[in-house]
C-alpha cells in the first residue's frame, strides 16, 4: 500500500513507499522523464532492495494538460502537490499570450515555495571552462517569491503607468525619472519577512551540513532599501538567531575598528577553528567575477530573486551547463517541495534523443536527499560520475569531450544504471 508523506512538528515523515506526483513537462520533458525515473528507481533498489519504493503518480500541466483538460494548470495538479507535499517536474513551456502566467511561477506562488535551491558541484570528467572545477561546491539559495519577479509592471502610455508616474512626481516629489513621458515602471518588493525566511533556511542548511560559509549576495550599494536591507537583515538574523553557530563579517569589521587588526583576525580564526559558519557579503557584480576566479571561497550563497537567476546560470556553466544542473523549490516551513529540471523545454531537440536527462536525474537525487534517502542519492551521484569519467555522454557534452562516446537520452540513463552495480 502506497502512502502519503506528512509534515509534522517541522519534520517530514516519509513512508517506505511514498506517492510522488510528477509533471512530465513539455518539449524534451517527454524524452527525459521516463529515463530519469528509471535511474531513481534503480538507485532506491540498489540502496534498500525491496524495502523502499517510490510510487510515481502523473499529474498534468502544460501542453499535455491543455490537450486533455482545456487548461494549462488544472486545479487537480495543484491539489496533488498540496496533498502529497513533495513532487518533481520536467520543463514547462511558458504559453505565449497576454494574461497567461508562467506555470512555473504559478506553482511556486501557490505553494509559497520561497527557496530555489541549486547545488553546484562538478562531476569528474565533465568539461569545464574553469581551471579547478574540482574545488567547486556551492549551494545557491535564491529567494523565489519577491523582488522584480513579483510581476508588478506598468507599460508606458497605459493609464496605470501615467497614474503611477504622476503619483511619484506629485506625491513623493520624485524628480529623477529621466524620460517621464516614455517610461515604463516596475516595482521591486523586498520584505524583511521574505528575506529572513530565505536567509534562515540558508544558514540552517550550512550549519546542519558543517559548510564553511554563507555569502549574502546583493546590490545594496545601489538599491539600499531593498538589496542593502537584505544584507543588513541577514547579518542581524545570523547574530540574533545563530550567535553560537555563526561569525559575521559585520562583527569582524566592528572588532577591526574598535580593537585593531590583530584582534579581529584572531577572532575570525577562532570562529573558523570552532567550525562556525562565516557569514559574509558580496556585491553581485563582484560576486560574478569572484565566483569564477575563487569559487572555493564560497559555499552557501543567499541572494535575491533576480541576482539568483543570473548567478545560477553562470555557476551551472562552470560545471557542465544547464543540461546537468538540478534544482528544487522548497518551503521549509510547510514541507512543500517541487524538484525540477532547471533547463527549458529545448524545442529544438525535442524527440531527437539528444536531450541530457542529467538535470532531472540529479533533481531526483536531491528529492531522495530531501526524503532522507541519502544512500540512494549517493548511488545516483557515484554512478553519474562513473559514467562521465568513462566519457559516455549525451550530445550537449559530446562535442566538448575528446574521445567521448555519444549516447542517446535513454542510453545515457541505462549506462548510469549499469554503473550502479
Ligand atoms: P532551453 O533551456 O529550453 O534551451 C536553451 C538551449 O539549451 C537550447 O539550445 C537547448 O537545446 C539546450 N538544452 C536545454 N536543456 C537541454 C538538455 N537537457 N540537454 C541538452 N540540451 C539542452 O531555454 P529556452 O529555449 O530559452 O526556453 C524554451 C522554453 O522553455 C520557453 O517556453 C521557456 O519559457 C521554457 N522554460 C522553462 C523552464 C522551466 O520549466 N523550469 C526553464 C526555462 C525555460
Amino acid at each position: 500500500m502506497s502512502d502519503k508523506i506528512q509534515f509534522t512538528n517541522g519534520k517530514l515523515c516519509v513512508p517506505d513507499d511514498p506517492i510522488i506526483p510528477f509533471i512530465e513537462g513539455d518539449g524534451i520533458g517527454k524524452d527525459i522523464t521516463e529515463p530519469s525515473q528509471r535511474v531513481i528507481n534503480a538507485a532506491v533498489t540498489a540502496a534498500y532492495g525491496n524495502e523502499k519504493k517510490i510510487e510515481w503518480k502523473e499529474v498534468l500541466a502544460g501542453k499535455k494538460a491543455f490537450e486533455q483538460t482545456g487548461t494549462y494548470l488544472p486545479d487537480e495538479t495543484l491539489q496533488a502537490f498540496e496533498e502529497y507535499l513533495v513532487g518533481i517536474k520536467g520543463p514547462l513551456e511558458t504559453p505565449v499570450g497576454e494574461g497567461i502566467r508562467s506555470l512555473n511561477v504559478a506553482l511556486r506562488q501557490t505553494l509559497d515555495l520561497f527557496v530555489c535551491l541549486r547545488p553546484i558541484r562538478w562531476f569528474k570528467g565533465v568539461p569545464s571552462p574553469i581551471r579547478y572545477p574540482e574545488l567547486v561546491d556551492m549551494h545557491i539559495f535564491r529567494e523565489n517569491t519577491e523582488d522584480i519577479y513579483a510581476g508588478i509592471e506598468f507599460m508606458t502610455g497605459t493609464e496605470k503607468a501615467i497614474k503611477f508616474r504622476d503619483f511619484l512626481i506629485n506625491e513623493f516629489g520624485v524628480d529623477k525619472i529621466r524620460f517621464p513621458e516614455s517610461s515604463s515602471f516596475g516595482v521591486k518588493p523586498v520584505s524583511k519577512d521574505g528575506s529572513e525566511r530565505l536567509i534562515r533556511a540558508a544558514l540552517k542548511y550550512a550549519i546542519e551540513r558543517s559548510l564553511p560559509s554563507v555569502t549574502l549576495v546583493h546590490k545594496g550599494n545601489i538599491m539600499k532599501f531593498t538589496e542593502g536591507a537584505f544584507k543588513n537583515w541577514g547579518y542581524d538574523l545570523a547574530e540574533n538567531e545563530f550567535p553560537h553557530q555563526t561569525y559575521t563579517w559585520k562583527k569582524y569589521q566592528q572588532t577591526l575598528k574598535n580593537e585593531g587588526e590583530e584582534q579581529a583576525k584572531s577572532e575570525l580564526e577562532k570562529a573558523k577553528k570552532m567550525g562556525r559558519v562565516i557569514v559574509k557579503d558580496c556585491i553581485t557584480d563582484a560576486f560574478l567575477q569572484e565566483s569564477l576566479l575563487h569559487p572555493f571561497d564560497h559555499s552557501v550563497i543567499a541572494t535575491l530573486n533576480l541576482n539568483g537567476d543570473y548567478i545560477s546560470d553562470q555557476l551551472a556553466a562552470m560545471v557542465g551547463g544547464i543540461g546537468i544542473s538540478p534544482g528544487a523549490n522548497i518551503n521549509y516551513n510547510s514541507g512543500y517541495a517541487i524538484f525540477e529540471a532547471t533547463h527549458g523545454t529545448a524545442p529544438n531537440i525535442a524527440g531527437t534523443g539528444k536531450a541530457n536527462p542529467g538535470s532531472l536525474i540529479l533533481s531526483g537525487a536531491m528529492l531522495l536527499e530531501y526524503l532522507g534517502w541519502y544512500e540512494a542519492a549517493e548511488h545516483v551521484y557515484d554512478a553519474m560520475e562513473h559514467t562521465f569519467s568513462r566519457r559516455k555522454v549525451t550530445s550537449d557534452l559530446f562535442s566538448m569531450m575528446e574521445g567521448a562516446t555519444l549516447l542517446s537520452t535513454s542510453q545515457f540513463a541505462d549506462e548510469i544504471i549499469r554503473n550502479m552495480h
